[in-house]
Order: structure tokens, then C-alpha cells, then sequence
């Protein structure tokens, strides 16, 4: 290009901008115009040359090499174009991620960090780049993040990841999850990078999920599987050095289930927490008070001296215990029954001192309550007693050693038999006959009874209506089965009692079910429900030992309810004492005006009967009319029934 052509000049050309231009310019000048042909090249030609036949003869030659030159230069244009692109790329991401990255030197200097810091960790980029990394590390994660940043050391391009706290700039502590990679060797970065995000939140639920498993959600107290582990832990250190002793306190609420049941479980939980509280009263900081189930709360107090500080924390809790709990509008009064063992025994295993402290627990409470016993050895031997008698009583099942024995209820007016209440005893092959005192209390624990209670249905139901079939007996005899708590609350009893009376084809009619009025109340919610159904096959319902539970009027107007029987502990002291007298009368008046059949329980004596014909009770059975007997004498005491009882009621009083 001239600089002069003949309608401007060639440098206009120029300015133009070099995206116009998309060749190289070679510049021709005159001599003497050198200065304008620099000027052109600074404004983006790519060469000048200075006019002469010399030069025009080599033009094609200073064009070819233009044409290289041009080309190398747009070529390193391009390259530095992308390097420049490419950079401002990774800068963007880098300053637009919501990690943090930090760029630290090897002594753990932050040489870099990402505009992100501030959100991250709160301080302003200035004051955090220059800072050593191992400053703001948590005292007790210092250890891992040494540790982390060792690791990498030893391994170029190697990354690996951690959890640790860092100080915000608040003060507060923040867990963040961070993966390192060491970068000292790329020229580029020569340094550690650290990569991490906040991860609080995430730990903060999770230790939350920690804390939750190993506590109650009640009582925020340590569970069982906590209390276990502080308890194996009391064990190995008891091992390994000989000074140092634990004591385990078991502590059981007394009556708790009377409130809870009385009182709703929202007062029940209430006292629960107010208990807790009164408990850690007479812990020190370094003692575990956990809650192991329901009302039982166990201690585990450690590093203590001897038995005497153990049975001062049990003091000390019974004390503090036995001032009165006033939750909201109520006022309640409880004690505790406290079992203690202390570690001298040469324990092995955590369940082997619960189960000590839990037997000595028992121990108290049978003594009477609101007391603390500490374990020895002898008080084993009543509950290996109780675990042989379950094994036993699983034995007499399978071997069919149970027996029906059948007690007359008998008209007390005209003396005649109305049907038998059936008592099931146990044909003991060295103990003899075993009555139920002896083993009706473990069957219910262990749920045996519904296998025992079933028998007793069963058989009770087929001779029955054996009697029926031999003996024209008018109105049809009544059977009086006896249901534990247990039976009564499954949901499919009237349909297995209907099954029962199907497969013996004993009438509905016959068959009275006996529950105990805490059985009735215990299980409020479900008794209706029952009672209904069984009403509907037509099995009528006994209250027995009524007088001896707490009973409500309500339900004896509301339930399908029969009869009353009155509890033994009232007729034996009609004679002797004026309120019993009165009670029974009560008793007796309020059925009648209730509709209800009274049957008085326990009858040993004439006067007994005399009396009780006097007030109108209808029914009664007991000793003076006969012992519960098997089933062949009770047969022998329907055929002996004077034949005039048999067919024709009798009404005056005998
Ligand atoms: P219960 O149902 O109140 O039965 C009456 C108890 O009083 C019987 O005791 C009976 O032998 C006794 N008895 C009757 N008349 C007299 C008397 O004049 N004087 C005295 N001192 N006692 C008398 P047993 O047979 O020892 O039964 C005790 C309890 O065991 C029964 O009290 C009942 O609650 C329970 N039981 C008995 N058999 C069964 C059963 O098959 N299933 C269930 N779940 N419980 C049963
Ligand atoms: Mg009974
Ligand atoms: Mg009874």
C-alpha cells in the first residue's frame, strides 16, 4: 500500500480497525517520509519499505514473507486469545462457586482464597488470605487437620477429604467438609488447594440422630443402650485398676402405674420429668442417672469410695423424693423401692449387675416399699425359685398336669346347687395337688396363664354339658370361669369363647366369664367392647372379689354386667364386724336396685349364711357348702341334691 494514493491516504486506511483488515500491510514509502511509514506500522501495518527499483524487482519476495510473518502473528493472537479466555473462565467459576477455595503455601498460610470466604466463614478476603490455616482449626480437630494436611504432603496430585470445625468470624464454630489437593508442583498454583463448603446443619442433625439414639425422649436422661456402655466401661476400668469402684442403683417408682392409670398419661409423664429432676438433685456431674423403661430409673455412680456413698445417693433420692410433686392443679406424693450393687462382686458383664441390682430392687419393694436394699448373694434364691417355677409350670402344660376342681354355688335360701365356679389346681407329680395362689402370679407374667385359662374353658365347658346331658336339671346349672387381665384384653375372644362353646355345645346361657374389678378397670378401653360382644352370644359377666378394687358406679350401669360377687374379705367378718355388715347390705341393695345377681363369696359359717339370707343375697358358695372338688365328686353332689331341689324352687329361707 502507497502511503499517498490518488483519493487519500493509505494510513486512513489503516485506522479503520483491524477487524476490517484481515491481511497484512505492507507499507511503501518514499525516502525521506520514514518517520509517517514508522507512525503507519505502530498504527498496524507489518512492515514498510522504501521505495526503489530495487525493492519493486523483490516485491514478490517481501510479500511471501509478509504473508509468513502475518501468518505467525495471528496464529500467537489467536493462542493468547484462548489462554486469556480460558483464564477468565476458571476465574469466574472459581469466584462464583459456593465452595470456598484456598490456595494455602506448606507451613498452611492462606496464599489465596474465593470471594465465597466471606459467606462461608465470614472474614473479609484481606484479613483471611495471610492467615495460617491452623489458627482457626478447632483446638480438638487440630490433630485431624495435621494430620490431613501431612497426608497430602506426601502425595503430589493426590486429594483426599476430611470433617473439621473452623472458627467463623463470629466465634462460632462451623463444620465444614474439605477436600485438599496438592497442586505444589503445577507451576501454576504451587500451593495446597483447599476446596470445602459449610456442613454445619448436616452435623448438627446428625448429632442430633447421635444423641437421640443413646437418650430418652422423654426425660432427655441417657438410655439403656448409653447406661450399658458407661456401664462396660465402669467394668474394664474396675478390672484394670483396683482402686477405682462403681455402684449401680436401681430404682423403681412405687405405684406409678396407679397414677398413670388414675390420673391420665400426660400427669404420669409430668411426674416422670419432675422425678428426673429430683434424682439429678443428688448426682454429682460425673454419675449417669439413666431412664431404662417405664417408672424405672437406674444410677450409675462412679469413682466412689464404698458402699456408704452408695447408699447416701439412695437416701439422699428418697429424701428428696418423698416431698410432695406439684404438677400444675395436682399434688401427688411418691417413693421409690432401690436396689444397690457396688462393683466389688467381680463383675464380667453389664447385664449381670443390672440384674443383681434389679434383684435387689425386688427385694426392697417386698420388704414393703419406699426402701433401698443392697445385693447379696442369698436374695438370688427366690428368683432362681421364680424361673425354675416358669419352667415347670411349662412343663405341666405339655404333660397335661392341670386339673378343673368345681366349688357349688348353691340358692342360699333353698340350698340347692345353681352351677359351679371352675378353679384350676395343679396335679404337682412330687408336690401333690398345687392351688393357684402358687402359680397364678407367674403364669400371668410369663402369658402362660392364656394356655392354663383356655384348659380350665375348655374342660369346664365339657363337663358341663356332660351334666347337662345326664341330668334333667331345671333352670339349666351356670359354669363360672375365671379370665386373667391378660385373656380378657385379646381382641378375639368372644370369637374364641363362641368357638369353645361350638366344639362342646354347651348353651351360651351356661357360661359365666369372671373378671376381677382392677381387670375391668385396667382395661377400660377395650372392656366395653368385649363385654358387648360376649352379651351378644349370650354369656353372661361375673365382678369377682368386688368390693376389693376401685370400681366406678358408671360402668355397672353401662356395661353388660350380671353379677356381683362379694369378696371373701367382707363375709368372713359379717359376724364380727357392724361396717362390713354394712357394706355387704350396701352391696347387696345396690345390685338388686341395679338388677344384678349377688353371689357372697367365701360362706364358712351358718350364722355367715343366715345373715347373708337375711339381706337378701340369693347366692353364695364357700366351705360350708363344699370345697372346690374334681369332677366325679361334684358329680356325686348333683346326684345327691334332694329331687324336690331338682324340679321346684324353693323361696323361704332355710
Ligand atoms: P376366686 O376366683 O375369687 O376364687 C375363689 C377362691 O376362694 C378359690 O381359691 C376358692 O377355693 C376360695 N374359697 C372358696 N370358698 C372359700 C371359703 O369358704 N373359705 C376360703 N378360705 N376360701 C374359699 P383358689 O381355688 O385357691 O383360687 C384362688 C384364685 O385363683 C381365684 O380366686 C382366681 O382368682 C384364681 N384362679 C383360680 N382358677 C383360675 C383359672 O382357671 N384362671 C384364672 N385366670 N384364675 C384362676
Ligand atoms: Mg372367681
Ligand atoms: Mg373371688
Amino acid at each position: 500500500m502507497d502511503l499517498l494514493l490518488p483519493d487519500g491516504k493509505g494510513t486512513e486506511l489503516l485506522a479503520v480497525g483491524d477487524q476490517f483488515v484481515s491481511f497484512p500491510i505492507v507499507i511503501m514509502t518514499s525516502y525521506g517520509n520514514e518517520r509517517v511509514a514508522v507512525e503507519a506500522v505502530k498504527a498496524g501495518a507489518l512492515d514498510y519499505v522504501v521505495k526503489s527499483p530495487m525493492v519493486l524487482a523483490d516485491l514478490p519476495h517481501i510479500a511471501e514473507r509478509a504473508l509468513r510473518e502475518w501468518h505467525h502473528l495471528t496464529e500467537r493472537q489467536r493462542t493468547e486469545k484462548a489462554l486469556y479466555q480460558s483464564e477468565r473462565r476458571f476465574r469466574a467459576l472459581i469466584e462464583h462457586s459456593s465452595d470456598v477455595i484456598s490456595v494455602l503455601d506448606v507451613t498452611g498460610v492462606i496464599r489465596y482464597s474465593s470471594p465465597s470466604t466471606m459467606r462461608i466463614v465470614g472474614y473479609p478476603l484481606d484479613d483471611y488470605q495471610g492467615c495460617n490455616i491452623f489458627e482457626l482449626i478447632h483446638p480438638d480437630d487440630l490433630p485431624i487437620g495435621r494430620a490431613f494436611i501431612v497426608r497430602l504432603l506426601d502425595c503430589p496430585d493426590g486429594n483426599m477429604t476430611t470433617e473439621l470445625r473452623l472458627r467463623h468470624h463470629d466465634a462460632s464454630w462451623r463444620w465444614i467438609d474439605v477436600t485438599g489437593t496438592n497442586l505444589l508442583d503445577d507451576p501454576a498454583v504451587q500451593g495446597i488447594v483447599l476446596n470445602y463448603r459449610d456442613i454445619t446443619e448436616r452435623k448438627r442433625f446428625e448429632l442430633q440422630l447421635q444423641h437421640d439414639a443413646l437418650h430418652d425422649a422423654l426425660t432427655g436422661l441417657p438410655n439403656r443402650v448409653l447406661l450399658v456402655d458407661r456401664i462396660e466401661q465402669a467394668i474394664k476400668r474396675n478390672q484394670q485398676d483396683e482402686h477405682y469402684q462403681f455402684a449401680v442403683l436401681f430404682l423403681d417408682l412405687d405405684h406409678f402405674k396407679v397414677v398413670n392409670d388414675s390420673r391420665g398419661h400426660t400427669v404420669g409423664d409430668q411426674l416422670l420429668m419432675a422425678v428426673t429432676s429430683r434424682l439429678q438433685e443428688c448426682l454429682r456431674a460425673s454419675d449417669t442417672c439413666a431412664r431404662f423403661g417405664g417408672d424405672e430409673f437406674v444410677v450409675l455412680l462412679e469413682r466412689i469410695s464404698g458402699l456408704d456413698d452408695a447408699t447416701q445417693a439412695a437416701a439422699c433420692i428418697q429424701t428428696n423424693l418423698s416431698r410432695p410433686f406439684h404438677l400444675s392443679d395436682l399434688t401427688l406424693v411418691v417413693s421409690a423401692s432401690i436396689g444397690i450393687v457396688v462393683s466389688n462382686v467381680g463383675y464380667e458383664q453389664s447385664e449381670e449387675v443390672l440384674r443383681d441390682a434389679d434383684i435387689a430392687m425386688y427385694y426392697a419393694k417386698s420388704r414393703g416399699k419406699a426402701q433401698y436394699a443392697v445385693f447379696d448373694v442369698t436374695m438370688r434364691a427366690p428368683v432362681l425359685a421364680r424361673l425354675a417355677l416358669e419352667e415347670d409350670l411349662r412343663r405341666a402344660l405339655e404333660r397335661h398336669e392341670f386339673r378343673v376342681y368345681y366349688q357349688p354355688i348353691i340358692s342360699l335360701a333353698a340350698g340347692d346347687i345353681r352351677g359351679f365356679e371352675a378353679l384350676v389346681r395343679w396335679q404337682h407329680p412330687h408336690r401333690g395337688l398345687v392351688g393357684p395362689s402358687e402359680f397364678i402370679g407367674v403364669a400371668e407374667e410369663t402369658g402362660l396363664i392364656e394356655d392354663i385359662d383356655w384348659l380350665v374353658l375348655r374342660e369346664a365347658s365339657r363337663q358341663l354339658q356332660e351334666w347337662h346331658e345326664r341330668m334333667p336339671w331345671e333352670p339349666l346349672l351356670s359354669m363360672n370361669v375365671n379370665l386373667s387381665g391378660k385373656q380378657f384384653t385379646r381382641p378375639d375372644l368372644a370369637a374364641q369363647i363362641e368357638q369353645v362353646l361350638r366344639e362342646t355345645r354347651l348353651d351360651p346361657h351356661s357360661l359365666r366369664i369372671e373378671i376381677t374389678e382392677s381387670t375391668l378397670m385396667e382395661n377400660m378401653a377395650v372392656a366395653a367392647t368385649t363385654l358387648h360382644q360376649l352379651h351378644a352370644l349370650g354369656v353372661s359377666i361375673a365382678i369377682d372379689d368386688f368390693g376389693t378394687g376401685y370400681s366406678s358406679l358408671n360402668y355397672l350401669l353401662n356395661l353388660p354386667i350380671h353379677v356381683l360377687k362379694i369378696d371373701r374379705s367382707f363375709i368372713s367378718q359379717i359376724e364380727t364386724d357392724r361396717s362390713q355388715h354394712e357394706i355387704v347390705s350396701t352391696i347387696i341393695m345396690l345390685s338388686h336396685k341395679l338388677g344384678l345377681q349377688v353371689v357372697a363369696e367365701g360362706v364358712e359359717t351358718t350364722t355367715q349364711r343366715a345373715q347373708l339370707c337375711a339381706l337378701g343375697c340369693e347366692y353364695g358358695q364357700g366351705y360350708l357348702i363344699s370345697r372346690p372338688v374334681d369332677s366325679a365328686r361334684a358329680s356325686a353332689l348333683l346326684m345327691s341334691m334332694p329331687a324336690l331341689h331338682r324340679y321346684h324352687k324353693v323361696t323361704d329361707c332355710a
